[in-house]
């Protein structure tokens, strides 16, 4: 909840060729590196690293026409610009009210670092992680997979 008297604070980005551009109001609801295949070859690389925000906080504030969304799975629905290619958004049918988006994208701060891997069990094998954060895979991609645990949001497969 936000202060009393105190405006949210809008946190804005938009796809490498500023044709899609967005924000959401924080706070953030998580912030994590997802290593599934999905997220890998959408994006060419080792691993994308995604918050969440409440879809109500979430505009499109320009280039609606130029989003392609995609189901990427039976509940999943993933977009990017059409003209540079960006990856941008995903959202599953099983939580409409939490939209993923991609943190690169951003070009402000947001409230909180990346808090844990997840489907991790499914990484690339020419991805080297040297970090201390706790470490999820499995069926799931949110199995705890060493003696770390955390609190977080990611409660259903990436879609
Ligand atoms: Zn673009
Ligand atoms: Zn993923």
């Amino acid at each position: 909840m936000d202060e009393p008297g105190e405006k949210a604070e809008v946190v804005r980005g938009s796809c490498f060729c500023g044709t899609i551009r967005f924000e959401f109001t924080l706070p953030t609801l998580f912030c994590g590196h997802c290593h599934c295949s999905m997220c890998r070859r959408m994006h060419g690389a080792g691993y994308v690293t995604w918050i969440g925000v409440p879809t109500p906080k979430f505009s499109l504030t320009a280039g609606q026409e130029q989003l392609t969304v995609f189901a990427s799975s039976a509940h999943g629905e993933r977009s990017f610009c059409t003209t540079c290619g960006s990856s941008l958004f995903c959202q599953s049918s099983k939580h409409p009210e939490i939209m993923d988006i991609v943190l690169a994208n951003l070009h402000d701060a947001i409230d909180r670092k990346p808090q844990a891997h997840y489907y991790f069990s499914d990484r690339a094998d020419w991805t080297a992680i040297g970090d201390a954060l706790p470490r999820f895979g499995g069926e799931t991609g949110t199995e705890p997979l060493a003696a770390e645990s955390a609190s977080h949001m990611i409660t259903e497969k990436h879609a």
